[in-house]
């Protein structure tokens, strides 16, 4: 029928008619597809990706579990006023506790190593700004976290950090493994039943009475009452229109480093720029404010105006040998947008996304998944 060598029994397992197909094996999509199983044992859900395992951000993201730096924070109050932001912040706080209700704690390396975010001595005015606005801030993140401690602290540059006019200590913040988060979010979805294929690019669907019929660019297509789009950067692709953008992020890892001094989660200039241990060596990205149009992508790469600036980066702040050189380096695909919080809604009748993740989806994936599970439970 797809071919002329389809077997009867392909059509009779991974072929057969799925109540729920969810088109992204990333941390969102995997997560919808384990809580519509929980919540409904006895459907049959099919995840799709066109990757081996998955070709976005879950596995290529630099692991932090935050809620956000302070700088970043003042920047997302100004676009778009202190409620909606601390909405956010709730998000990314229940959305860890989601996470980590599923996966555990240990199954993904969390590490509760706290955060810093840095001011090189030319953010004089983000650090004044930031000064004034810490009480508020603190005031704010102790009812999110129901915690009696300041989330973030002012402070003299730790000796290490050269040309910096201080620092914010920012308590509650980890760092993962986002390889490993994937493969227990994965193997959860297997053991469930879920059947998760790689290697299929969806193109299009079309809706008859009878469901929907999904195609892919190399061949088989499939046959589902519900589908489910968790294609976060690469949805524009499938669904023009929508307030969303690709956005590339671009990381490095050095060579191995005898002594570094410290374990945190770094963060500079709103967010743009970050940095964490890896072992011995350092992971650092970002710097996408660099060149934002050439960023505005889905396509993979590293460009030498990032990887240089953020080279130089190390070399001016961090102590670190002039010699040092990047051993590693790859890109992911964000989705972004005007708007902050993530797009989960019905697009048309049992057609439904969750997208738009930001570079928070660590953080919110999990609770966005299960959310979508819920949307489209709704309509059944
Ligand atoms: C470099 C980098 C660093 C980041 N660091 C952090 C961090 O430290 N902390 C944090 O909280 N967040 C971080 N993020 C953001 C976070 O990784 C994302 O928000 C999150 O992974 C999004 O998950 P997702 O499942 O929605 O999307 P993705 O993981 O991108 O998954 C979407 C999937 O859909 C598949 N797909 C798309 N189109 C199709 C199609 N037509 N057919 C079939 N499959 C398709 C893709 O192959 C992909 O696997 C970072 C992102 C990047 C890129």
């Amino acid at each position: 029928m797809y071919n002329q060598n389809t077997s009867y029994w392909e059509l009779t397992t991974v072929l057969a008619k799925s109540d729920y197909l969810i088109i992204g094996a990333g941390i969102t999509g995997v997560n919808t597809a384990i809580s519509l199983k929980s919540q409904n044992p006895g459907a049959r859900i099919v995840v799709v990706d066109k990757g081996p395992w998955g070709d976005g951000a879950s596995f290529r993201n630099a692991g932090f579990a935050c809620m956000g730096s302070p700088t970043e924070l003042l920047s997302d109050i100004e676009s778009s006023g202190i409620e909606k932001v601390m909405e956010i912040v709730k998000m990314r706080w229940r959305g860890l506790q989601f996470l980590i209700d599923r996966v555990g704690e240990k199954a993904m390396d969390l590490t509760w190593c706290g955060g810093v975010e840095l001011f090189p001595v030319n953010c004089r005015h983000a650090w004044e700004e930031v000064i004034e606005a810490l009480p508020e801030l603190n005031l704010r993140f102790r009812e999110v976290l129901n915690h009696d401690s300041d989330q973030f602290a002012a402070s003299d540059p730790e000796s290490w950090f050269q040309q910096g006019i201080g620092q914010v200590n920012i308590q509650k913040e980890g760092r993962l493994h986002p390889g490993k988060m994937m493969r227990s979010l994965h193997d959860l979805a297997r053991d469930l039943g879920i059947i998760i294929l790689g290697g299929l690019e969806v193109t299009g669907w079309e809706s008859n009475g009878d469901g929907i019929r999904v195609t892919t660019s190399s061949g088989p297509h499939f046959f589902t009452q519900r589908l489910g789009l968790a294609t976060n950067g690469f949805t524009p692709r499938l669904i023009p229109g929508l307030d969303l953008q690709p956005a590339r992020n671009q990381v490095y890892l050095t060579e191995e480093i005898t002594d570094l001094k410290w374990d945190y989660c770094l963060h500079v200039h709103q967010g743009y720029l970050y940095a964490r241990r890896i072992g011995q060596r350092l992971l650092i990205g970002g710097a996408r404010h660099l060149d934002k149009e050439g960023e505005t992508t889905d396509q993979p790469g590293t460009t030498d105006t990032i990887k240089f600036y953020l080279l130089d980066f190390l070399r001016n702040h961090f102590s670190i040998s002039p010699d040092l050189q990047f051993a590693h380096s790859w890109s992911g695909t964000m989705g972004i947008g005007i708007e902050k919080m993530p797009i989960i809604q019905e697009l048309e009748e049992n057609i439904f996304a969750a997208v738009r993740l930001g570079g928070m989806g660590v953080a919110i994936g999990s609770l966005v998944g299960d959310q979508l599970a819920h949307l489209m439970l709704r309509h059944s």
